[in-house]
């Protein structure tokens, strides 16, 4: 897979989530001592995977068009560190928050020209503040209390739109053993984030 060096700055990418490489930096011959390194995915063929949750997540890459695999600093991305790791590990079954969803094309297209087996995939939905920002300990989010474990874990399943365990399922191992058996990720499919 052809690499190139980016020396777009976070100002010129601003307001991308993920952005792709902004100044044509694949004709501009970048300095190498202060450029990103990316991968150009626009020679890959398209793919897609059936999200356990979402559905359909496809990798286009005449939108998803390169990825940085080594940051300017030096250090291997997030992107190419995840799928290596997953790999090298033989991880079958990913489940991580929604939060991560758009990583997910990115390490399509990488495991893709890696030629790596490729995992499951369940997003799940994000418990978040009232002004949408994930839960933190950063910003003082409230904290689960052990006490109150068998409330939350009946609310955690309401929010995920899952079957309500019935009253007699009165500790958390009853609850988990009850749920566990009815667990059904697409239910949640139409949850976006739960604040
Ligand atoms: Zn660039």
């Amino acid at each position: 897979m052809p690499l190139f060096f980016c020396d777009c700055t976070r100002r010129d990418l601003l307001g991308e989530d993920d952005p792709c490489c902004v100044r044509d930096c694949r004709r501009r011959h970048c300095d190498p001592q202060n450029s990103a390194l990316r991968a150009d995915l626009t020679v890959l063929a398209a793919c897609a995977i059936t999200d356990r949750s979402l559905g359909k997540l496809a990798f286009e890459p005449q939108i998803q068009r390169d990825v940085v695999v080594r940051r300017r600093d030096g250090l291997y991305s997030y992107q190419l560190a995840c799928v290596i790791d997953d790999a090298d590990q033989g991880i079958t079954d990913v489940v991580r928050g929604a939060d991560l969803l758009p990583s997910t094309r990115w390490q399509l297209a990488l495991q893709q020209a890696l030629e790596l087996e490729r995992p499951s995939y369940l997003h799940l939905p994000l418990v978040v503040e009232a002004d949408g920002r994930k839960l933190a300990k950063s910003r003082h989010a409230a904290a689960i209390e052990p006490q109150f474990a068998v409330q939350q874990l009946r609310q955690a399943l309401g929010w995920l739109k899952q079957e309500t365990p019935p009253a007699e399922c009165n500790s958390t191992a009853a609850i988990l053993d009850w749920a566990l058996s009815r667990w059904d990720p697409a239910r949640f499919a139409g949850v976006e984030t739960v604040s």
